[in-house]
């Protein structure tokens, strides 16, 4: 079991678990005559994370129509096959419906749609395969994102991984951001191991983090759990690391 480190916890709140509060988004979006994406921006996140907020605390869209209305020519752009085509081949769907202010499924849907790429085409597969090329052994140390300077032990380096960070996103997501023990949604969370990191590194006896990456222990969402920050410190390990 770990705590999220002070830095881990703030960059992870920047890109992917920005908390946006219910009296928010019904002061600032269902209140007023903002769009989402005028509502988004204002509370400074992305459209999606916006949606998804919604969809936790059960917030109803004002209506698909009006938006695209009130988005008029802006967004009608989508209707441009070959604008659209041309923008596909330097920018993610993200990109894309970021610009345009609407939504990557929205993206997807149209460029289904108009048959812009095959049915199985997967971003994140195309930008692997474009860092596989580019970086054969992969990316560890120097070459990685986020190289913190040669202070990292094994232990750090499979915390700040990407890895663990998509592990932490999907138990995160998986139990709808809430407290698995006193049921608080939202604000600090924390993701918890039940069996605790160190002692799976030992057991697995892994000596490198490309041992790290390939131990399906390491990664089972099961052994993770969502807790608030009051409850993490209730668990019996909580801080006991052994590294
Ligand atoms: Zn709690």
């Amino acid at each position: 079991m770990f705590l999220l480190d002070k830095s881990i916890s703030k960059e992870y709140t920047n890109c992917m678990v920005k908390i946006i509060y219910r009296e928010q988004i019904i002061n600032i979006y269902t209140k007023s005559t903002l769009s989402m994406d005028e509502a988004s921006k204002k509370i400074g996140c992305s459209v999606g994370t916006l949606r998804r907020w919604m969809k936790i605390y059960n917030i109803k869209s004002k209506g698909k129509v009006r938006y695209e209305i009130r988005m008029g020519a802006k967004y009608s752009i989508l209707g441009n096959v070959v604008w659209l085509k041309k923008q596909l081949l330097t920018k993610s769907f993200r990109d894309i419906a970021e610009e345009v202010g609407t939504t990557e499924g929205n993206i997807s849907d149209r460029v289904k749609r108009y048959g812009l790429r095959p049915k199985n085409w997967s971003h994140s597969l195309y930008v692997k395969s474009g860092l596989k090329k580019k970086y054969p052994n992969g990316r560890y140390g120097k070459l990685a994102s986020n190289w913190k300077g040669g202070k990292t032990t094994l232990y750090n380096l499979i915390r700040e991984s990407l890895r663990n960070k998509q592990w932490m996103k999907s138990c995160l997501k998986r139990d709808r951001y809430t407290c698995q023990w006193c049921g608080q949604v939202g604000g600090d969370l924390e993701v918890d191991h039940k069996k605790q990191l160190a002692l799976i590194i030992k057991e697995n006896n892994i000596q490198t983090i490309e041992e790290a990456l390939y131990c399906n222990e390491l990664w089972d969402i099961n052994n993770g759990r969502t807790l608030c920050i009051s409850c993490h410190k209730k668990t019996k390990t909580h801080s006991n690391k052994q590294f």
